[in-house]
């Protein structure tokens, strides 16, 4: 059976640091929506000139269009898969879109985990960052990918206009999101200003509470 987490949280909120960890550490499949984009992007697909002007301005991508990435991501992922959902819902169809799959194919949601951080600081964070765009590492200096020695660089929609509007369109989506996974009974919020570590630990606890 699969089983998944979903990974709420504004950009610079450190999901994807997060989903690297227990990716490398504990073997849990990271799909991260965002990431499936830029390669598309990078590789030129058709797909990625569909796209591209949305994710160049810091808007979402269409439901259904992001949908039918997950989908074919999710089609090829072994039955016992173990999932983290990184970006992914990011407003109420999308998660009703998931919940349809998982009662479909019987697949078992642990936790929708928020990680909670200040516009201020996640903007912060943002302007700081530095991306591989061989791996998808996250770092915040630049220089050379530790995992594979790529130049890291910025992201293009990491200009501060770009994520201002990312930010505030979190912030309309966030609250439907909470709701929903609350009435799941799977909402939990970490706070995101604490440490790498810290947070790891305390995710690691909430993963075996629910039943990893
Ligand atoms: P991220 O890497 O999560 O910051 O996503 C980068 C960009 O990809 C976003 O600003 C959107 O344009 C697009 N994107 C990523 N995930 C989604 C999603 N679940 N729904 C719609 N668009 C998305």
């Amino acid at each position: 059976m699969v089983k998944y987490v979903v990974f709420l949280g504004k950009p610079g909120s450190g999901k994807g640091t997060q989903a690297q960890y227990f990716s490398r550490y504990y073997g849990w499949i990271q799909l991260s929506t965002g990431e499936l984009f830029r390669k598309h992007l990078k590789e030129k697909t058709v797909l990625g000139s569909k796209v591209e002007e949305f994710v160049e301005k810091g808007d979402l991508v269409p439901d259904d269009v992001t949908f039918s990435l997950v989908k074919d991501f999710l089609d090829k992922a072994g039955a016992d898969s173990r999932i983290i959902f990184d970006g992914f819902p990011r407003n109420e169809n999308q998660a009703k879109m998931l919940d349809d799959w998982s009662e479909n194919t019987g697949a078992q949601l642990l936790a929708a985990v928020e990680f909670s951080l200040p516009d201020e600081e996640a903007l912060r964070r943002l302007l700081n960052r530095y991306y591989c765009p061989t791996c998808g590492y996250v770092g915040n200096q630049p220089g050379k990918c530790p995992n594979d020695g790529s130049i890291l660089v910025k992201r293009s929609d990491d200009s501060e206009d770009v994520i201002r509007k990312r930010l505030s369109d979190y912030d309309s989506y966030a609250s439907e999101l909470r709701s929903h996974y609350r009435r799941r009974g799977k909402y939990v919020a970490v706070d995101a200003t604490k440490t790498p570590p810290e947070i790891s630990k305390f995710l690691e606890r909430v993963m075996l509470k629910n039943g990893l």
